[in-house]
This record gives C-alpha cells, structure tokens and sequence, in this order.
C-alpha cells in the first residue's frame, strides 16, 4: 500500500499542518515508512485552541443527556470499525491484531461508553447544617489538554478525552507522533457522526512543539498526560508556572510478587507470564520484576519458563502470535542495550536475550524475544529502572518483610501484583507496599470506576470514574444561608 498523509482535526475538519511539515511514521514489523503525520507547530495549536475556546461555551450548556448521546454515537461509530481500527493499530504499534482487536479498541469503546454514562449519574455534594446550606457546582474548566503516549495509543487516548468531554469540557489532544493513525481515524469518525465543530480537536506532531504548545497556552486550563517520567516533570514545571491543574501518569517498575502458598495452576500462571510480556512488555502495568518466595523459586521457575519459551514471537497480522514488534527502531536499541546492561550487571539470561527474525514481509521488523534474567543485584540499573519491553528479571526473596522491602525499592510506584491464598498477607503486604494499584491472584483486571494511578515518580493524581471527573471539572462552593 502506498504511503498517506494524516491531518488535525481542528473546528470540526481536517487540515493540513501550517507549517506543511511532515514526520515519517512507520510500521515496527516491518521496518518500512507507511504514512506522514503532521509535524505541526504552535501555530495549529493556536487555531487548536481558538477553535475549542469558540466550541466551549455551547457545549458546557448543552444538556448532560445529549453530551453523554454524543459520546455514544462517537462509541457506535468505533465500535462499528472494530477491525478496521484494531488492523491500524496493530500496523502502527506493531501488537499483534488479536490483542488490538480483544484489548485496545474495545478498551477505547468502552472508555467512551463508561464516561458517557459516568456523566449521566455523577452527583456533587451538599453540606447542610443549622445556618446555611453548601452545596457545591463542579463546573467544566474551558479547554483541556489531553497527551497520550504509543503503547496503547486508542485506549489511552480515549482515557483522556471521554471524561473531558464528558465534564463539558472542549479538548485540544495530542496523540504520541509515534502511533498517530487511530487517533486520525478517530478524527475521521468524530465529524462523521456529528460530534459538533471545535469540541474535538486533535493536533499531530512532536512533544516539544506541539504538546509544549498545548501545556504553555494559557487558555488550556489542565493537562492530562500519559506518558514516560522524564516528560511528565517537564510538562508539570511548565504547568506550575501558570498554576494549571495536571494530571500525570507515567512510568512504572512493578513487581508481581509470588508466595509459596499462591495458588500456581495453570491459569494463573498464564496471567503471571501474560504480566509481564503482554503487548511485548509496552505497558506500563507490565510486572517486570517477578519476585518468588525461595522454598518455591526453582520450580516456579521450570514451569514459568517452559511458557515464556513457548511464547511466539512473530507478525503482528498473524492470529497465533503473542508478541509483535517493538514500537520502533529507536526503542528496540533501547530496549536491547538494557539487556546487554543487565550482562554487565551480572546477570544470568534464562530465556531470550536477543533480537528475533522474522521472515518474509517481516524481515526488517524490530522483534525481541521474550527475555527473563536472575542473579541481578537489587540496587543495579535493571531491577531499578524502566525497560518498557519484553523483558522480566526473576528475583527469589526469602520472607515477607524481604519481598515488600525489595518491591517498595525502586523510584516507581504504579501497580503490583500479589499471588498468594492468605488473605491476611494480602491485607498487610498491600497497606505496606508503595504502590497506587494493587492487584492480587490477578493482573490489569480493570473496573472503570476505580482511581488509578501511581505513587512516587510514576505519577500525580488519579483517573477513572469520579477521579477523572473531579479533575476535569472546578469546584465551587455556594453557601446559601438560612
Ligand atoms: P513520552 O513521554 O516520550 O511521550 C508521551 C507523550 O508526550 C507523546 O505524545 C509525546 O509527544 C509528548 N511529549 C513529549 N515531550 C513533551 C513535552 N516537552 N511537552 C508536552 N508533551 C510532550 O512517552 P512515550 O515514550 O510515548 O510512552 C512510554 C512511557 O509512557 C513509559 O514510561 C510508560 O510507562 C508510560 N506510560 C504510563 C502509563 C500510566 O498509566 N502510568 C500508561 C502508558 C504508558
């Protein structure tokens, strides 16, 4: 297929960036250009900006009934293109198309979906006493920010842009240059089933122009964002300078810890290896610190690695393939010098290790195996900071106080999983480990509603059901007295 051109969505149609700059976006399996994204600048931002300031007003009064009637639509209308939308992002990200198709664009319905309805049901509070009555509006801000990383590039996406909306927000989103195409597409759908003019408005391009562009304007009044440490601490100084509300989510090194009581059958197992080599490891969630008590250790590890070997790494078309490529070139380096890293360090490689050839239309793809390494040092590089890929480090520990001391020693603190039959334990080990999610005999098991997010440097703030609602709304408190 030859190559194509992406556009904004801005006011309600598509253009071509100002500047008329291009960024190539290519396909991780097979290591070919297949579209140009817009390379836009501060100045699409701008007409970003006006475009969602024009459309605020009208749909912040709209009723919240016909609000959350336009989520849906914009829902029906990616539900109704589930295959096409899962191929897309199973080009772009190199995943494999079935877990696109049984994840990511189902997740992004379901985003759309859940807000709407969140909307509909969403109650303030009211604080009564003898002299007066509070009660509280929580109205939308104006326009928002929404910046959204490669990995799961629909779905997050669509994390963002739902309860902004839904809150009577207009948005100005920026989805990562890496994996643009499904947010095109969704631009695509959103005029074509009537989302009203200016209320969606998505800006293609690199961080430090166009998401710099977005967290600078003054007239953004929040941010939301996903994506790695390093830019979220320069999108919060930059937003601090305004004092703009941020949300950030951000990098993770989680452990899943595994008791010798853990009910280890087969099932479980799958989970665990599925922790930590879903979508090649390219999830924050992923458990790519794999901590098991040591009475267990050596069997634990025959039967873990008997799955991890049979594992298929292969094109991402292709229905029996468990891992696809890696998100690109520049990230396969990385993820392949953090291997040799973890030699230097020691480390014995138990699986993988290397990079996979695919053959034929693949042959010039960026493949991983699954790798699992031991013997690493708890302070080292590896066991401290993120990889983002499909490569987990096995640790044995030899007592409960040892496994939370090693789980809590990073500078992370997004989500961690615990596999034991105790409850007990799961009650003391979850109050002492530093982490915002805590997932226990399961993994990434996600119920909308809940607040997620991380601790320490993985993140600030919490999305999800009334979390997200909260911060894409301002509360004002109106004291009538009696
Ligand atoms: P990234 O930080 O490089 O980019 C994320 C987004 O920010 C992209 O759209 C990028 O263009 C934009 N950006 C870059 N510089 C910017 C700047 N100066 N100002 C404004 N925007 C800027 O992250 P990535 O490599 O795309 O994603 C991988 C990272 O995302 C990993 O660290 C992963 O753990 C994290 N992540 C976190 C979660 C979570 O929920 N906590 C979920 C998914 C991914």
């Amino acid at each position: 297929m030859a190559s194509f051109s992406l556009a904004n969505l801005i006011d309600g149609a598509l253009h071509a960036p100002l500047g008329g700059a291009y960024l190539d976006v290519y396909e991780p399996a097979t290591g070919k250009v297949f579209a140009h994204c817009p390379d836009s600048d501060a100045r699409d931002v701008e007409a970003a900006v006006a475009a969602a300031r024009r459309a605020a007003p009208a749909w912040a009064a709209l009723p919240i009934a016909e609000r959350a009637r336009c989520l849906q639509r914009l829902a029906d209308a990616v539900e109704g293109h589930l295959d096409d939308l899962a191929g897309d992002e199973s080009r772009d990200t190199g995943k494999p198309v079935a877990l696109a198709r049984r994840v990511d664009i189902p997740r992004a319905v379901a985003n759309l979906r859940f807000f709407a309805e969140a909307i509909a049901q969403w109650s303030s509070e009211a604080h009564v006493d003898a002299r007066a009555t509070n009660y509280t509006l929580r109205q939308p801000l104006g326009v928002a920010g929404c910046i959204s990383p490669w990995n799961l590039p629909l779905y997050l996406f669509t994390w963002k842009i739902a309860p902004a909306l839904a809150a009577g927000n207009t948005v100005v989103a920026k989805p990562s240059e890496i994996t643009p195409l499904t947010a095109f597409r969704l631009s695509e759908l959103a005029i074509e089933c009537g989302l009203p003019a200016g209320v969606l408005n998505i800006v293609h391009g690199l961080g430090p122009k166009v998401g710099k562009a977005i967290v600078e304007h003054p007239e953004v009044k929040a941010v939301s964002f996903t994506g790695s440490t390093r830019t979220g601490a320069a999108i919060a100084a930059a937003a601090a300078r305004q004092f703009k509300k941020v949300s950030l989510e951000m990098g993770g090194k989680n452990p899943a810890i595994v008791f010798a009581d853990a009910d280890l059958s087969d099932a479980n197992l799958d989970t665990i290896v599925r922790s930590g080599f879903s979508n090649q490891g390219e999830i924050c969630l992923c458990g790519s610190r794999l901590l098991v008590e040591r009475s267990i250790y050596d069997d634990f590890k025959r039967r873990y690695l008997a799955r991890v070997q049979a594992l298929r790494v292969g094109d991402p078309d292709d229905e029996a393939t468990d891992l696809g490529a890696l998100v690109s070139k520049p990230h396969f380096d990385k993820v392949m010098a953090c291997i040799a890293r973890a030699r230097e360090e020691g480390g014995t490689l138990l699986a993988g290790g290397r990079a996979v050839e695919v053959p034929g239309r693949c042959a010039g793809g960026w493949f991983v195996a699954p790798t699992v390494i031991e013997g690493l040092p708890q302070d080292g590089a590896t066991n401290r900071e993120e990889i983002f890929g499909p490569v987990v480090t096995l640790i044995p520990f030899d007592s409960e106080d040892q496994a939370v001391e090693i789980a809590n020693g990073t500078d992370y603190g997004l989500a961690a999983s615990l596999w034991t039959r105790d409850i007990a334990r799961v009650q003391r080990v979850s109050a002492r480990i530093d982490f915002g999610i805590v997932w226990v005999n399961c993994w990434m098991l996600r119920d909308l509603r809940t607040p997620f997010g991380g601790t320490k440097q993985s993140g600030m703030g919490r999305e999800g059901g009334v979390d997200a609602l909260r911060f894409f709304t301002e509360a004002k408190n109106v004291c009538v007295a009696h």
